[in-house]
């Protein structure tokens, strides 16, 4: 594995092994990595020729400054992790070398209405973050396809839209999500859980899984209120939404909605650790 801090030389670098034929696929991460950013690695490794990470902890895509200040850093083991899945490149810049006009220079991305649901609104500002930091480091690697969490569904939307706006030749592929064995789907700010917190965590996949198991019995309205309630009874300091919506747009949908595929999301809080899932209804 070859390790960048500069985008020049890296751009450079995969420049000619495009020119030389091969497929470059990327799976940008924030580090602290676990097996489900392994998995990302793992997918491109079948389908391409060179496989491209990059660690990076984006400054701008956190609304929060304390979970920015929080955020876990493993930079040794992320390096070994990646190195043994058979990453061929890494890239690892400093906050200037993605921002070199400096932060808040960056463009606005008109997304639509998705910006503003769920992590939207409850992150504003959030998915810009995302979008600036992600429009960058395509820009310097220049990838075929780009790898992307189902974890960090909307995300998913959103690099979608941006990728299409931007008139980009890329595929987004998504990778399922890998989860512990209580179903907690993995999460770098898992590590800031307590082992107690860690096994309260897991009553968000049970209840993603309770409103798939009942979703054509219960009203929406009446699952996302229960699952709400079971959260904070079993340790969950905070909800800040669970929802039964449009798996294309996001948009809530009733229970009568026919011939529209439904995703079931949640984000809430145990302590100040903030996590999201996400399960697909209609599959
Ligand atoms: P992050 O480091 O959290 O920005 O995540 C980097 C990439 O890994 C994103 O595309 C995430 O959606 C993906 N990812 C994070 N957690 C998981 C997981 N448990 N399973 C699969 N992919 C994940």
């Amino acid at each position: 594995m070859i390790l960048f801090k500069e985008a020049a030389p890296l751009s450079k670098h995969i420049s000619k092994l495009r020119d030389k034929g091969n497929s470059i696929g990327f799976a940008p991460t924030m580090g602290a990595l676990h097996s489900g950013h392994i998995s990302l690695i793992e997918k491109s490794k079948t389908i391409c020729d060179i496989t491209v990470s990059s660690i990076f902890v984006n400054p701008t895509q956190f609304n929060d400054p304390k979970d920015f200040e929080k955020y876990p850093v493993t930079i040794g083991s992320d390096i070994s992790a990646l190195e043994s899945a058979g990453c061929d490149i890494l890239f690892i810049p400093s906050v200037s070398e993605i921002y070199p006009a400096g932060i808040g220079k960056a463009p606005h991305y008109d997304l639509g209405e998705i910006e503003l649901l769920l992590e939207g609104r409850f992150r504003p500002g959030h998915f810009q973050g995302v979008c600036q930091v992600v429009h960058r480091l395509l820009d310097i690697v220049k990838p075929g396809k780009l790898f992307m969490g189902q974890k960090d569904y909307q995300q998913c939307i959103v690099v979608k839209k941006l990728v299409q706006l931007l008139n980009l030749p890329i595929d987004v592929i998504t990778v399922g999500t890998y989860r512990e064995e209580s179903g907690l789907a993995m999460s770098s700010r898992n590590l800031r859980l307590s082992k107690d917190e860690k096994l309260e965590a897991a009553a968000i996949f049970k209840m993603l899984q309770y409103i798939k198991e009942n979703r054509t019995t219960n009203p929406h309205s009446t699952l996302e209120n229960y699952a709400a309630n079971y959260l904070i009874k079993s340790g969950f300091r905070a909800v800040d939404y669970v929802s039964i919506a449009d798996a294309k747009t996001l948009q809530p949908t009733s229970a009568i909605s026919e011939g529209i595929k439904r995703v079931a999301l949640i984000a809430a809080f145990i302590g100040d650790v903030r996590l999201i899932d996400n399960l697909l209804l209609d599959e």
